[in-house]
């Protein structure tokens, strides 16, 4: 992806496909202001009252800024800032029509005295009176502190950073791992303790809304509507979430680095297909809503989708130290195999099946192949290593349902300069693994680490801890396997170390959670094994209904029609 950033400029907003198109007089609002630092200091009191600005309508009688304010996608200079604009969020947004001017203040204290800059951005009502704004010029490697105004309504005040030089290496890089937030299903008590962390970066591996409906009371609270097939309902959905004070925190806490998984359109879905069979033009028009509802609440450096095709796979560059790919796995993927769900294999599962797509799959070979820096983390949504349950059973919605598509995302890994990471969520467990340079063989050598993430309030999957002790012996390659509990995932990436540290919270049925770690899991990139060698295309050889852990006798007997007794997971 190229250094996309949103409309600030008018020649800029031009060069999108699918962007809005402003008017001479919006031409002039949108050109004040743009590309960077103004004069210090406040806004004059009756800034909102000049000339400028008189066409635009009235600000609001009431709050707009009632889903909060968010950060994302730094680089080493800038950084996107997000709002938007909705006085009734639960009923459209509540703007009038046109487009809306806002101020953003960006400064080095949390009293906005010092450091100050100052910029104009628009509210664009193509896309529900978002914002995002890139503020560049900004030093590398440094904190800051932002906030918008509209007429006299201020924002609450968001914290961020800056990337460290491409050329410096950071002694350390701590980010968040989080996945899955299930709004009916539980508290956001886990990111009130995240806010409250000071990492660096904060990676959401997708799950951000539900799309399912539920006005009843969950098991905790009730979703605002019935199931979300529309950008109305997408959007009003996304309001419901982004309502919540403890999420609200955790994203004025630190910047950022969003991609999505199935939820944010539709339960598994794949591709074009949806999980129902819906015609194609039928769920592609509603991906084309739930892709644009995702881009307008969400602090992306990316443009505003056009349709149903939306490239959101890009690079985020953490010094010297970390390249972040950050990957959509959903959108291009090839129909699970099997025929989806946890199954018995069938030959398709190891057949020659895309899970990136092969233009993603090219895009992420050529940023490994140029990636210098110390590591190599895939951002991305499903479970990647070699999982089988029970012997026998396979997750096909994962990597396990694309393994010839996993080997070669492995062998690139592998012939990588950077030491492989994977970040995962999807399955409402956490889970820490070696990545096996042969995907599926668990004798061959350890190229990497993979960190798989709890649901921050998903129900977790007890399923899968009833069977973790069984999980654990057969597949040595699996560390650490918690179905149990929600939390996330604090990792500190060192030139040399990765420290992963697994924090749960007591409960999210009712307020005041407390936060623990269950256990630091800890691997050096010495011990990968680095050796420059032959990367193996060729699939694995994967006989069904037989375990390929050759070492390792499963733990249970036989596996007798397990088709109809298959745990249910689902992420
Ligand atoms: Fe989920
Ligand atoms: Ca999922």
């Amino acid at each position: 992806m190229g250094n996309w950033s949103l409309p600030q400029a008018p020649l800029t907003v031009r060069a999108y496909p699918g962007a809005v198109k402003l008017g001479r007089r919006q031409f002039l609002i949108a050109g004040v202001g743009a590309g960077g630092r103004a004069l210090a200091g406040p806004l004059a009191p009756d800034a909102t009252a000049s000339p400028r600005r008189f066409e635009s309508p009235p600000p609001p009688a009431t709050d707009p800024f009632t889903l909060g304010v968010a950060s994302g996608d730094p680089d080493a200079t800038s950084v996107v800032l997000w709002t938007r604009l909705a006085p009734d969020p639960l009923g459209g947004g509540g703007m009038p029509p046109g487009d809306v001017p806002v101020t953003v203040e960006v400064a080095t204290d949390p009293g906005f005295a010092s450091g100050m800059i100052t910029q104009e951005a628009t509210a664009l009502e193509q896309y529900a009176h978002s914002v995002h704004v890139t503020i560049s010029g900004l030093d590398p490697d440094s904190w800051y502190h932002y906030r918008f105004r509209l007429g006299d309504w201020t924002s609450a005040v968001g914290r961020t950073r800056t990337a460290p030089d491409p050329t410096v290496e950071p002694d350390s890089a701590r980010i968040a791992v989080a996945s899955c937030q299930n709004y009916r299903q539980g508290l956001y008590t886990a990111h009130r303790h995240l806010a409250a962390e000071g990492v660096d970066l904060v990676m959401w591996l997708g799950d951000y809304i539900y799309e399912s409906g539920g006005r009843t009371p969950g098991p905790v609270r009730p979703h605002n509507s019935d199931q979300v097939t529309d950008l109305t309902g997408y959007r009003n959905r996304y309001a419901s979430y982004k309502l919540d004070p403890d999420l609200q925190a955790a994203h004025a806490a630190a910047p950022w680095v969003v991609t999505w998984d199935d939820h944010e359109v539709d339960n598994n879905y794949a591709g074009d297909h949806s999980q129902d069979d819906d015609p194609v033009d039928v769920f592609r028009a509603r991906r084309a809503a739930a892709y644009q509802a995702w881009y307008e609440h969400q602090p992306v450096r990316l443009p505003p989708p056009a349709g149903p095709d939306y490239a959101i796979h890009r690079t985020v560059r953490w010094g010297s130290l970390v390249t972040f790919l950050v990957l959509d796995s959903r959108q291009y993927r090839d129909a699970q195999p099997c025929g989806d769900g946890v199954a018995v294999e069938c030959a398709e599962r190891t057949g020659p099946r895309q899970m990136l797509g092969a233009d993603q799959e090219a895009w992420l070979a050529a940023e490994v192949g140029a990636a210098d820096t110390r590591w190599n983390a895939l951002v991305q949504q499903v479970v990647f290593g070699y999982t089988p349950i029970l012997g026998t059973l396979f997750n096909l919605d994962q990597w396990d349902g694309y393994a010839a598509a996993r080997q070669r995302v492995t062998d690139l890994l592998a012939g990588g300069a950077g030491c492989p990471l994977v970040l995962s969520g999807d399955i409402h467990a956490f889970g820490f693994g070696d990545l096996l340079r042969s995907a599926e063989d668990t004798a061959s050598p350890v190229i990497g680490a993979e960190i798989v993430s709890g649901s921050i309030s998903s129900t977790p999957a007890v399923a899968l801890e009833a069977i973790k002790g069984a999980l654990l012996t057969d597949n040595p390659h699996i560390r650490y396997v918690n179905g149990a509990n929600n939390g996330y995932v604090v990792a500190t990436l060192s030139a040399e170390t990765l420290s992963a540290e697994y924090r749960l919270v007591s409960t999210i049925a009712q307020p005041g959670g407390t936060i623990s770690t269950a256990t630091t899991q800890r691997v050096s990139c010495a011990d990968f094994d680095r050796r420059p060698d032959t990367p193996t295309t060729t699939p694995p050889t994967v006989t069904p209904t037989t375990t390929t852990t050759t070492q390792h006798t499963p733990t249970t007997g036989a596996p007798a029609q397990p088709v109809k007794a298959a745990p249910r997971f689902t992420g």
